[in-house]
């Protein structure tokens, strides 16, 4: 990158190149475009502002046959089963949009691109977003058939293969259903050149039932969010999940006090504190 270079060594990587913070480049960069791929189920209803949007990326580290194919997979089966209900006259509560994104290996690019230029949009009618990634590692709630666990509900078999406790949720309804950010994939191939789809079709997934299993728990949320007269959402668990979140931030930024200082960031949104901090933009300059 070009621009004046990193303040100090906590910005910089352990590369033999320059670290500089932008804008721009220096010479010798190349670009590439990237391509996110929308669309969405319309409807003429109450609820038609608001939506529940069903995501996931297509680009790879390498040639992706787990990461992020079988979450592609999963999204194109969830489109093709909404496709053909549309088809057959039902139209949900909410629209549905469902994205492709691309560029997500490289950053988030591909879905952060997209969600700036429609900030304003999703703040205010975006009621949730469900990702779909790698589908080999089947998740939980009812009645979905996980391969040799045909007489257990999904919840029950994916308890049994990970018994960890955080995992034991006893109040299976009211979940709240953050994806965990904080946890990479567990699978040894991930982002390596044996990430084939032969690898997927021999070891992982030899009848795909796995990722009709996701399919349909995945395509069930969605449903249900979108058609639900009442969100199917409980506010404690999602009150207590974002606290979590921001908590963590706030102590990562203890640890940054003076460039908080430095660069006037600060967690407190109130008018009476912020009144009389000098700021170039409206309203409180807010972290
Ligand atoms: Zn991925």
């Amino acid at each position: 990158m070009g621009g004046p270079a990193a303040p100090d060594s906590t910005w910089k990587g352990a590369l033999n190149v320059s670290y500089n913070i932008g804008p721009g480049f220096v010479d010798n960069f190349s670009t590439r475009s990237v391509l996110t791929l929308t669309f969405r189920i319309d409807i003429v209803c109450l609820f038609a502002d608001r939506y529940i949007i069903l995501g996931g990326h297509r680009d790879s580290w390498v040639f992706g046959g787990i990461d992020p194919s079988t979450g592609a997979a999963v999204l194109q089966e969830v489109v093709r089963s909404f496709g053909t209900m549309k088809m057959e006259g039902w139209r949900p509560k909410r629209t549905i949009i469902f994205a492709s994104w691309d560029a997500e290996e490289f950053g988030l690019l591909g879905s952060t691109e997209w969600a700036e230029e429609n900030a304003r949009v999703l703040q205010e009618r975006a009621v949730a977003y469900i990702n779909t990634d790698s589908s080999i590692e089947v998740w939980k709630i009812k009645s979905c058939p996980d391969e040799g666990y045909e007489n257990k509900s999904l919840y029950d078999s994916w308890l049994e293969k990970d018994p960890a406790p955080e995992n034991n949720i006893t109040d299976k309804f009211t979940c709240s259903f953050f994806q965990k950010t904080d946890k990479f994939s567990n699978y040894p191939v991930y982002h390596t050149v044996y990430e084939t789809f032969e690898l997927v079709e021999k070891f992982y997934d030899p009848t795909f039932k796995k990722q009709l299993a996701v399919a349909k728990l995945r395509g069930k949320l969605v449903y249900e969010l979108a058609d639900s007269q009442v969100i199917p959402f409980d506010c404690r668990d999602y009150g207590e999940a974002l606290k979590g979140y921001s908590d963590r931030i706030y102590k990562l930024a203890k640890k940054h006090e003076e460039q908080l200082k430095t660069y006037r960031v600060s967690f407190v949104s109130t008018p009476l504190l912020c009144a009389g901090l000098p700021t170039t933009r409206p309203g409180c300059p807010v972290f």
